[in-house]
C-alpha cells in the first residue's frame, strides 16, 4: 500500500468523476474529498475492489458512493422488472436510510433511482417498489433474504456490491446471510468491503468475497 502523501489531492474536481456529479457535489456543498474518499475513489474508478478499514464519521459513504454513481452514470438504460444494478449492505435501518439519502441528494435530477428494503417496514410496499427495477438498491441483509425467498427481487445483474460497516453485520450473522446472498449477484462484480475493526473473520470475509482488493485505511481521529 502506499502512504498517505501519494493521495494528497484537494479537490473533488481532481478525481475524474463526471461533470454532473462535480456539480452536484458542489450544490451540496462538498468540495474537499475526505482521506478515505481520497484514496478509495480513484482505485475504485479503476474497477478495482476495496477492503476499507476506516471509523464512523470518516466520509465512508461517498467513498463508495461516488464511484457507485459515476460508474452507473456511464450505463444508461432502464433496470429490469425486480432487478437492481448495484446491491449495497448496511447493517440497521438507520445506516441504510443515512445512506440512500446521502447518495439521493448526489443523484436527484439524473435518471439514477435508489431504493431501500428494511425490516419493520410493510414488505408488501417493498415488493411493490421492487418491482419496478432500481439503480442501486440499499439493504438490511435479513429483509432483502425475505425478499428473494418471495421472489420479489433479482440479483443477477448486480454487478456492484458494497458491504457497509462489515464488522458490525458479522456480529449479526452476516456470513450466513451472504452465503445465500453472493451466489445470486452478477459477475464480474465489483465488491467494496467497509469495516471500522479487521478482526480474523473479516480476513475471511475479504478472502471469501473480495477480488485482489486494493486496501484503503485512514487512522481514526486524532491519531
Ligand atoms: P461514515 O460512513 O464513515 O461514518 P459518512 O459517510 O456518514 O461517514 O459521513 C459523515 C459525515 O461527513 C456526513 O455528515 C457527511 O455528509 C459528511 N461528509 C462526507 N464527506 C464529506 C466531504 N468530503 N466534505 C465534507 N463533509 C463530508
Ligand atoms: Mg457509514
Amino acid at each position: 500500500m502506499r502512504g498517505d502523501k501519494g493521495y494528497d489531492l484537494l479537490d473533488f474536481d481532481m478525481l475524474g468523476l463526471a461533470p454532473t456529479l462535480n456539480d452536484a457535489l458542489k450544490r451540496a456543498g462538498f468540495t474537499e474529498p475526505t482521506p478515505i474518499q481520497n484514496q478509495a475513489i480513484p482505485l475504485a474508478m479503476q474497477g478495482h475492489d476495496i477492503l476499507g478499514l476506516a471509523q464512523t464519521g470518516t466520509g465512508k459513504t461517498l467513498a463508495f458512493g461516488l464511484p457507485l454513481i459515476d460508474t452507473l452514470l456511464a450505463q444508461p438504460g432502464k433496470p429490469a422488472p425486480k432487478t437492481a444494478k448495484a446491491l449495497i449492505l448496511a447493517p440497521t435501518r438507520e445506516l441504510v436510510n443515512q445512506i440512500a439519502d446521502s447518495l439521493r441528494v448526489l443523484t436527484d435530477g439524473s435518471k439514477i433511482r435508489v431504493t431501500t428494503v428494511v425490516g419493520g417496514q410493510s414488505i408488501g410496499r417493498q415488493i411493490n417498489l421492487l418491482s419496478r427495477g432500481t439503480d442501486i438498491l440499499v439493504a438490511t441483509p435479513g429483509r432483502l433474504i425475505d425478499l428473494m425467498d418471495r421472489r420479489a427481487v433479482d440479483l443477477r445483474s448486480v454487478c456492484h456490491l458494497v458491504l457497509d460497516e462489515a464488522d458490525q453485520m458479522l456480529d449479526m450473522g452476516f456470513i450466513h446471510a451472504l452465503r445465500k446472498i453472493a451466489p445470486q449477484l452478477g459477475t464480474p462484480r465489483q465488491t467494496m468491503l467497509f469495516s471500522a475493526t479487521m478482526p480474523k473473520q473479516m480476513e475471511e470475509l475479504s478472502r471469501a468475497y473480495l477480488d485482489n482488493p486494493r486496501r484503503v485505511q485512514v487512522s481514526p481521529p486524532g491519531k
